[in-house]
Parts: C-alpha cells; structure tokens; sequence
C-alpha cells in the first residue's frame, strides 16, 4: 500500500507529486480559515508561500516546494508524520517536522525558540520560513487579523524580523521581497496612526 500511494519527484512526476500535495493540504486544511478580518481560507496561505518559492525565489527543488504546500498540516490539522512519510517520503516529512512547532509550549516560548533556531534550519527549510513569514505580514496592513491593534501588528513584525534575521543569506530574492513588503506595511501603518 505504502509504495502504491508514495509520491516521488522525478522529470515526469514533479506535477503529479505537487498536485497531490495541494489536494491532500486542501482538504487537511478545508474547515479551517485565517485569522483575518476577510476571513481568508487557510489553503490559500500555504498556497502562497509555494507561489513565492516559485515564482519570487526561483526554487525549482520539487521536494521544497511539496514541503512549501504541507508545511502547516502537522502543526495545525490531524496529519500525522506516518502520513507525510507514506505519501511524500521522508525528504519532505524532514522539512514539515522543521517547520512545526511544539504545540505543548507556550505561544511565547514558541516564538522564542523560532527566533533562536532559525539559523540551524535546513536550506529548504529556512526557505520555506522566509516564504512564511512573508505570507504572515504582508497584509497586516490591509487584512490583519480580527482584534489585532497596531501596537500587536507592529509587534508582530519586529519578530517576524528578528526570525528573517537568522534565515538571512538563503536566498536573496525572497529576503529582499520580505524587507520591501514589510517597509510598505509599516509606513502604512505608521499612516494609520495620523489624524485624518
Ligand atoms: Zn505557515
């Protein structure tokens, strides 16, 4: 059964193993959406950090752009590691599990410890956090989550900055791509803030 349903990246099989990824993280994630105010699909935020390896990042690595499109299963649906493995293999059940946090430990410890690891990450999976971490505030601006105030969007971009700062040299492009997308929300923020 398990080598039936295995996906494996290969000249002819690259599509087949992603499109398998983005059914299998659609329906993982179907009954969950975003935290946003437009109360986005959750899909569509691995989606998009598959998208900005792609076409931002240049990665061309099936195995880091079928990661890209799994890389929340773990963390935030049932999807167990056995599953990963037996459909995509051990490659990029390597990345996800680098890429999902400890649930049992405070939010706060969490970020902490996302900050102090970032620089032991794998290439693809440092890749897959500055695509990450891109998708996570590049609408704080205009879609931020429901009830976050500036001061907690502002905040969340500092850490998110400090997490960047320990993936840096990965891949310039995306980390460029972060550092624009970050500035224009930030002024458009700071722009909130002004009496009208
Ligand atoms: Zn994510």
């Amino acid at each position: 059964m398990k080598a039936a349903h295995t996906y494996v990246a290969g000249p002819d099989l690259d599509l087949v193993m992603i499109s398998a990824a983005i059914q299998f993280a659609a329906d993982k994630h179907r009954k969950q959406r975003r935290k946003d105010r437009a109360q986005t699909p959750y899909i569509n935020h691995p989606l998009q950090v598959f998208d900005l390896l792609l076409r931002i990042g240049g990665i061309r690595d099936t195995y880091i752009l079928v990661a890209a499109i799994l890389h929340d299963t773990i963390e935030d649906t049932d999807t167990t590691a056995d599953e990963i493995r037996d459909l995509f293999g051990e490659i990029v059940l390597g990345y996800v599990l680098e890429l999902s946090d400890d649930k049992t430990l405070s939010q706060a410890d969490r970020k902490r410890l996302q900050v102090e690891h970032a620089s032991h990450k794998s290439y693809g999976a440092k890749l897959i956090k500055t695509g990450d971490k891109i998708s996570n505030t590049g609408e704080l601006d205009t879609n931020p989550p429901m009830g976050w105030d500036i001061a907690r969007r502002l905040g969340y971009i500092d850490w998110a900055e400090q997490v960047i700062a320990g993936l840096r040299g990965t891949n310039s492009a995306l980390e460029a791509h972060f550092d624009a997308r970050i500035a224009a929300v930030r002024l458009a923020i700071a722009a909130e803030q002004l009496p009208a």
